[in-house]
């Protein structure tokens, strides 16, 4: 049987996770699937999409910078990946290639993997950012009709945007990073959504130490390093850490289904990731 081939699109990949955990879940099922890396510059993107298009790739993942540059070659949106206005999943029904964004419920479901106990419409929450996770987060979130989100964001136009987008299901309010401290003790959860505090800049963080406390849930998406600046200060005050890895796995996870429609084997990408992590990351 020729091998069928899964694709990450991408610009600067020379660091990208997926295709050791990818690779590991199509071989766990043995499946004649091989996913590999598509570096292309902006010039070569529309012809890798035709490629899709001609039925080289069986499906693909889509990362920065064209999340949002892919939409109008595509025949479908999924209404997910249309709320959200991006794509980080593309897989092929009926002939038809289809959009689909997998990051936010990929988060969510990280999240309830970590604390099963949590009711989200009950919950109350800060996302820090209002780039492309932090939409696709902020749009899950706001499916599952959470009481209510604050968005706090370096651009406020950025933030508003992202308001107009999703407060009509339900009460969302922006605020600008310093106006975070007023608002942290009115709520359960803090997502942080920005590079900040990434490998090199490991020594950063955008949140104050001293706006941790007990019993608060702080989410890092960032995965490299696995402890951030932001997650060790959390822990030291006493808050719950959750890292980024396992929005990790659980996007490919979902990429995984919409592709093969098997049961993505969580355990073995999670494997994976951390042994690959843990080679790479200082
Ligand atoms: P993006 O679309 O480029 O958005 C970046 C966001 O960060 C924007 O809101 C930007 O604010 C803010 N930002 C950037 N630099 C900042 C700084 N120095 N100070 C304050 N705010 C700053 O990026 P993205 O795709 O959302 O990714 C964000 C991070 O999440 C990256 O580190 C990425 O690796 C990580 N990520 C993790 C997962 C996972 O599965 N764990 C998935 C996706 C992304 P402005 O609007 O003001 O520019």
């Amino acid at each position: 049987m020729p091998v069928r081939k899964l694709a990450l699109i991408g610009r600067s990949l020379q660091h990208a996770k997926s295709p050791v955990m990818q690779n590991a879940a199509l071989q766990h099922y043995q499946l004649p699937f091989c996913y590999e890396l598509c570096d292309v510059t902006e010039d070569q993107f529309a012809e890798t999409i035709l490629q899709l298009k001609s039925g080289e790739y069986c499906g693909a993942n889509v990362t920065i910078p064209y999340k949002e540059k892919v939409l109008p070659y595509l025949d479908r949106l999924t209404p997910h990946a249309q709320r959200i206005g991006a794509v980080n999943t593309i897989f092929i029904e009926d002939g038809r290639i289809v959009g689909d964004n997998t990051d936010g419920d990929g988060y969510i479901e990280s999240l309830l993997e970590e604390f099963p106990y949590l009711q989200l419409s009950n919950m109350r929450i800060a996302i820090i950012g209002a780039g492309g996770a932090a939409k696709a987060i902020a749009v899950s979130m706001a499916m599952k009709g959470i009481k209510k989100m604050y968005i706090a964001n370096r651009t406020i136009d950025q933030a508003m945007r992202l308001q107009k987008q999703i407060q009509l299901s339900i009460d969302v309010e922006v605020v600008t990073l310093s106006q975070l401290q007023e608002v942290v003790t009115n709520i359960d959860l803090l997502i942080h959504c920005t590079p900040v505090g990434m490998y090199p800049n490991i020594h950063e963080s955008i949140v104050p130490k001293h706006l941790f406390y007990k019993g608060l849930i702080v989410s890092d998406i960032v995965y490299n390093p696995l402890e951030t600046k932001l997650l060790k200060e959390a822990k030291e005050m006493g808050a719950i850490p959750h890292n980024g890895v396992g929005m990790l796995v659980h996007q490919g996870a979902l990429a995984f289904e919409r592709w093969t429609g098997l049961k993505a084997p969580i355990d073995v990408m999670r494997r994976a990731l951390y042994q690959s992590l843990s080679n790479e990351i200082t």
